[in-house]
């Protein structure tokens, strides 16, 4: 054995035995005003973002993983209130999660995957895709269907080239309107898988002329090809760093696995998914109560050391440039059921367009939601157009007939800076000659679930390609210029 493969091992045992020993859980209370102490404590780890979910019982949910020592020390803090903390079901915390796949099962990219969509029904795909297989995945698209990859600009910390694809309009790039990345956070397993067999689908289904079947949602070959025609550019692993880690260490880590801030434990990694340059440096942008980031290397939202000082960020962003039509976005992540519309970092308001992020009257003002002080500003014809595809998503995704899905505003009740959505709508304001795009984040799966089981990676799977359908559908519907 060689002496890297030791050193691998002996790091995994140590990492499942030690250093991150989270626990799901989940806060109850009457409203979701109950969590903004809580969620003001950027020690703890809310998932992808702490978003408050109603319950069908008028009450309000937020989830979390902690640690031992915080679920006490909280327990105690808020004995005799109205708000709890709840453990998942013993059958839930015992479920096997999805393994990930050994091997390459697209045999060096001369094999195509195929997507749920053509399969027949009740078909499933029996693991992960590692992080081989994503290129390897892609590599079998483009062998077989021709889809053009693009190596972009700058490496990983670890050394990682990054590549996004494009599809279905041609070689001129400014034909592209749709635009989606997964793989962000590390952790969200599937994202990546659910992007890729959404492709493949689209692209298995074009060719022979038949339609797209997720569940009992239906697509006829003329939506997907109205899909493809829109031009679809995708970035299916965006922290292949970061995931190659949490596939071999199960340590349901998120960041990137960067030292320059921090060379051991938590303390490596920046969150990708809050070093986007918008509001980044939000202890000058937002009011002091709010935490929409961290400056913390041991957070979970590190936002790093400088708006995109990141190589996952700048690649992310490169892709605007490289394909200047984008106009739709959506950033694939889990777990919460939901899609998220801009903005994310204060309430949204129609009237003001002075009172908007690239105004400096307002820092410190930013983020707390429900006052005056300040709200971000959309004109509303925007407002009405994201919505509507968000809407139409989230329905299409109902209907696949697994479990409900609902739209919300990205900012909650709880704020965030630097992220992927907010950056992209922003760009439109922030630079001048660039096209506006409309920003999505949609969070799949269950809440906090970040390692699904087998059944569950396969309904996410059904679930999220119709709502990608339906989203494009509708971007398709409202414009693509
Ligand atoms: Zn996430």
């Amino acid at each position: 054995m060689k002496y890297s493969l030791v050193a691998s091992l002996i790091l995994q045992g140590s990492l499942v035995l030690g250093t991150r020993d989270l626990q799901p859980v989940h806060f109850k209370a009457p409203s979701a005003l109950h969590f903004r102490d809580i969620v003001r404590n950027d020690t703890y780890d809310f998932g992808c973002r702490p978003i408050a979910h109603p319950t069908e019982d008028g009450q309000f949910t937020l989830h979390a993983l902690l640690t031992e020592s915080q679920i006490a020390h909280l327990t105690e803090e808020y004995e005799d209130t109205d708000l709890s903390i709840h453990r998942p079901s013993e059958k839930r915390a015992a479920a096997a999660t999805a393994p990930i796949g050994s091997g390459d099962r697209f045999s060096g990219g001369t094999i195509a995957p195929i997507g749920l969509g053509t399969k027949a029904s009740g078909s499933t795909i029996s693991s992960i895709l590692n992080v081989k297989e994503i290129s390897s995945a892609v590599q079998g698209l483009v062998s077989t269907y021709g889809v053009t990859t693009l190596n972009l600009p700058y490496k990983t910390f670890n050394g990682a080239t990054q590549f996004a694809a494009y599809v279905g309009a041609g070689t001129d790039k400014s034909q592209y309107h749709l635009y989606l990345s997964a793989g962000v956070h590390a952790r969200e397993r599937g994202g990546p898988d659910n992007l890729i067999y959404w492709i493949s689908d689209l692209l298995a289904a074009s060719k022979a002329g038949s339609g797209l079947t997720y569940g009992k949602k239906t697509y006829t070959n003329a939506q997907v090809k109205s899909v493809l025609a829109a031009g679809i550019v995708f970035f299916p692993l965006v922290n292949p760093d970061g995931v190659t880690y949490d596939q071999s260490s199960g340590s349901l880590w998120r960041k990137n696995r960067n030292t320059k801030s921090g060379s051991s434990g938590d303390s490596i990694g920046v969150d990708i998914n809050r070093n986007f340059d918008f509001l980044w440096n939000f202890k000058k942008y937002f009011d002091p109560s709010e935490a929409p980031a961290s400056t913390s290397p041991s957070s979970e939202t590190f936002y790093g050391t400088a708006a995109a000082s990141e190589p996952e960020t700048k690649n992310h962003v490169s892709i605007y440039d490289s394909f200047p039509k984008i106009r739709w976005f959506m950033d694939i992540h889990s777990a919460a059921g939901d899609i998220l519309y801009s903005w994310g970092d204060d309430d949204d308001q129609t009237t003001s367009t002075t009172m908007n992020f690239l105004n400096s009257a307002y820092d410190g003002k930013r983020g707390p939601v429900g006052d005056s002080a300040y709200k971000e500003y959309i004109p509303s014809v925007d407002l009405t157009n994201i919505k509507t595809a968000a809407t139409a998503a989230v329905n299409a995704m109902k209907a696949v007939g697994g479990r409900s899905y609902i739209t919300q505003q990205a900012v909650g009740l709880y704020p965030t800076s630097g992220a992927s959505d907010d950056y992209s709508f922003s760009r439109f304001w922030a630079k001048s000659g660039v096209n506006k795009v409309y920003g999505y984040t949609m969070e799949f799966g269950y809440s906090t679930n970040f390692y699904p089981t087998l059944t569950e990676f396969n309904q996410n799977i059904l679930d999220t390609n119709a709502g990608f359908m339906d989203w494009a559908l509708a971007a398709i519907s409202v414009g693509l210029t």
